[in-house]
């Protein structure tokens, strides 16, 4: 690829004068210049090539510049840039069919928004017009997006300096054996005292003042908690019992990231809303949305839906979506993840959590990994408390950059989440660089 190392330094300092970065205190950031990427790679300032086992927000779920998606946006723009969402556009008729095929259950009506956040917001907003009630339950260690509603759903630290208690939102422990809330020693006791939890919660909430239930149907950033046995089909059920709408949040998980295209169809589960984002187009194009159930579309049969946005179903991120789905079939890209997790990164993280005793527990299935760091395997202490990062964190995560490995980091945690068509080759060069990284974590632990 052509190096513009002069063209990197203007962008870098035109960053730090007029840029505003998210989550950041902005004087305290030095922000990598990327310019160019291509498949699961990308290059620095100086010319330096990393692979990205991030995929930058999880999202590029088929790489950088796949050529069939980038052709496809070019022909889009040449032939209709943009077009108001009122009128039938066939871009956005066939990335609609395209979803709706491949999403569970009767999920057959798509409402398209910018993003995941948004998303979340249409997909309460629907649940409580169609309940009549107000409350939302989600689960800590949980996150839903950045705006209002979506980060009071949030049960992660970013929540709190935006914390509204006029949102209605109700958090929950979610099952997670290895740091357990119910004393449970099994996953299935942690299953099913998980449940009872919820069930408690639901009743001294009042069933009658619930609209809906959110969950990651596998939680992406808080960690990757694969649910235990009958922990989804039980939060079905209980939705069910008690009228609430269930929305599962696929806006990580969805799209090929965990070896399916949806990471419900693991458990067997229809909810009554599932949104998504990310990488329903890789993130080419910023697009993310509702696939609805038939009863709540029919809600709004005769009634109007009180939501809209100027960009729902824009002909640029809806083409990416139509050629980036094409492209993922053609080439079997989700089956590929689901190969990647069963015989490449799966493998190789056990042997990790066998031979690293900084390694406390590796989870996760198809492209969506996590390594939990720990200080003493022992007493579990983790090698950054809940919300922070830590020094040896830091040095963690410079150790992988200064090998040429772009991780995933988040509080005692590196994930493991490459484009789900990562080339074997580079997988294994990754997780040998991740391997020798853990060395160095091993000298933090006890
Ligand atoms: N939901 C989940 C599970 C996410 O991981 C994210 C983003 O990371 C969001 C929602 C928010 O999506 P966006 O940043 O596109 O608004």
């Amino acid at each position: 690829l052509q190096h513009d190392s002069e063209g990197a330094r203007r962008a870098y300092e035109l960053d730090r004068k007029h840029v505003f970065h998210s989550w950041s205190a902005q004087d305290l950031l030095d922000p990598m210049v990327i310019i160019a990427a291509e498949g699961s790679h990308v290059w620095d300032g100086e010319g330096n090539k990393y692979l990205d086992f991030s995929s930058q927000l999880v999202n590029t779920n088929i790489g950088h510049q796949h050529p069939a998606v980038v052709s496809a946006i070019a022909a889009q723009a040449a032939k209709l840039c943009t077009i108001a969402p009122g009128y039938v556009n066939d871009a956005r008729s066939e990335a609609a069919r395209l979803i709706a095929e491949r999403t569970p259950g009767e999920l057959d009506k798509i409402f398209f928004t910018n993003g995941g956040a948004d998303a979340n917001e249409h997909a309460v907003r629907m649940a409580r017009l169609h309940t009549g009630r107000h409350k939302v339950l989600s689960a800590y260690r949980s996150y839903h997006g950045g705006t209002q509603l979506a980060v009071n759903l949030t049960g992660d630290p970013r929540r709190w300096a935006s914390d509204n208690a006029s949102t209605g939102t109700i958090h929950f422990f979610p099952p997670y054996l290895y740091r357990t809330a119910f004393h449970s020693t099994t996953k299935e006791e942690e299953s099913q005292r998980a449940l009872e939890h919820l069930e408690q919660l639901v009743g001294f909430e009042g069933p009658s003042t619930i609209a809906a239930l959110i969950l990651e149907s596998i939680p992406g950033t808080a960690g990757i908690y694969l649910p235990p046995p009958g922990y989804l089909q039980g939060v079905r059920d209980l939705c069910t019992r008690y009228g609430i709408v269930l929305i599962c949040d696929e806006v990580m998980s969805g799209f090929g990231r965990t070896g399916k295209w949806f990471a419900v169809e693991h458990f067997d589960v229809v909810p009554d809303l599932l949104t998504f984002a990310k990488g329903v187009n890789s993130g080419y194009v910023p697009l993310g949305g509702v696939a609805i159930s038939p009863e709540i579309a029919a809600t709004f049969g005769q009634r109007v839906y009180p939501g809209g946005l100027t960009y729902s179903g824009h002909p640029l991120a809806t083409a990416a979506a139509v050629a980036t789905i094409k492209a993922m079939e053609d080439e079997q890209t989700v089956q590929h993840a689901a190969f990647l997790g069963e015989t490449v990164i799966g493998p190789a993280l056990s042997g990790f959590a066998d031979r690293h005793p900084s390694v406390g527990e590796v989870r996760g299935t198809g492209v969506f990994w996590a390594i939990e760091l720990v200080k003493n395997r022992g007493t579990r202490e983790p090698m950054a408390a809940y919300g922070t990062s830590s020094p040896e964190m830091n040095q963690l995560v410079a150790a992988c950059k200064s090998r040429g490995l772009l991780p995933f980091a988040n509080f005692n945690r590196i994930h493991v989440v490459p484009p789900c068509n990562t080339l074997v080759a580079d997988a294994r060069a990754g997780l040998s660089i991740l391997d020798e990284v853990l060395d160095i974590a091993d000298g933090f632990a006890a």
